[in-house]
């Protein structure tokens, strides 16, 4: 989804290679190569995203993760109170500073 273009951009890309092959190979093997072609394209594009998706994840996860707010801790400004987590347990106010 967000190579969605880059991945159009490679679907046109292999039915012109595609196109080429039939020109180049006779018809049985220019076919197969075509539709090898086809079916691998798309798998390790897949693939590549995907693991670029995982290590860049698990890359932001400590620094700028989803988990921010559990492995953060915050300093109550209204009692001082150290706390982890949206608000303050003892006074229940939101109003707080990241205490690293
Ligand atoms: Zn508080």
């Amino acid at each position: 989804m967000i190579n969605y273009k880059m991945y159009l951009g490679f679907l046109f890309a292999s039915l012109a290679v595609s196109i080429g092959l039939q020109m180049v190979l006779p018809f049985p093997w220019g076919l197969g190569a075509a539709l090898a072609i086809f079916i691998a394209f798309p798998l390790v594009l897949r693939r590549r995203m995907m693991s670029r998706m995982r290590g860049s994840g698990s890359f932001g996860g400590g620094l700028f993760g989803m988990n921010q707010e559990t492995t953060v801790k915050y300093s109550c400004l209204v009692c001082n109170n150290r706390f982890k987590g949206r608000e303050c347990p003892r006074c229940g106010s939101s109003s707080k500073r990241a205490d690293f």
